[in-house]
């Protein structure tokens, strides 16, 4: 999508800090890192949010759960939380579906 900031991100537009890429999926670290470790999982497909996953798109975030399992395991987080914002007064200012992985703290419940 032509006006999107993670569209940009995937096509090398805009530069990022790259952890992982297939052909379905990209991962990086954010850029404003709210814990020790703090990365952004997305589908290359654009979807506004997970308030707007169809059932063919079902299989793209299915395959973000097990991107986030290989990559915990690889980097060694640990315990870890994974948040996705879905829409403005939850917090989602990126407007194409991302989940955060926070690891290296203690987190605490319920979030703010
Ligand atoms: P949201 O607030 O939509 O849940 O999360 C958007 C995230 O994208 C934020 O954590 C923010 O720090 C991150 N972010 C915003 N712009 C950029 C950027 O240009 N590069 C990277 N790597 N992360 C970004
Ligand atoms: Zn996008």
């Amino acid at each position: 999508m032509a006006d999107c900031l993670f569209c940009k991100i995937i096509s090398g537009d805009i530069p990022s800090n790259k952890i992982y890429e297939d052909d379905k999926v990209y991962a990086f670290h954010d850029i404003d890192p709210k814990a020790p470790t703090h990365f952004l999982v997305i589908p290359k497909e654009h979807i506004v949010s997970c308030g707007e996953v169809t059932e063919e798109q079902e299989a793209v975030v299915g395959h973000i759960f097990s991107v986030i399992t290989k990559l915990a395991k690889e980097m060694n987080l640990g315990d870890f939380r994974v948040v996705s914002n879905c829409g403005e007064s939850a917090g989602q200012t990126v407007f194409h579906l991302h989940f955060h992985v926070l690891a290296g703290r203690n987190f605490t419940w319920p979030p703010g």
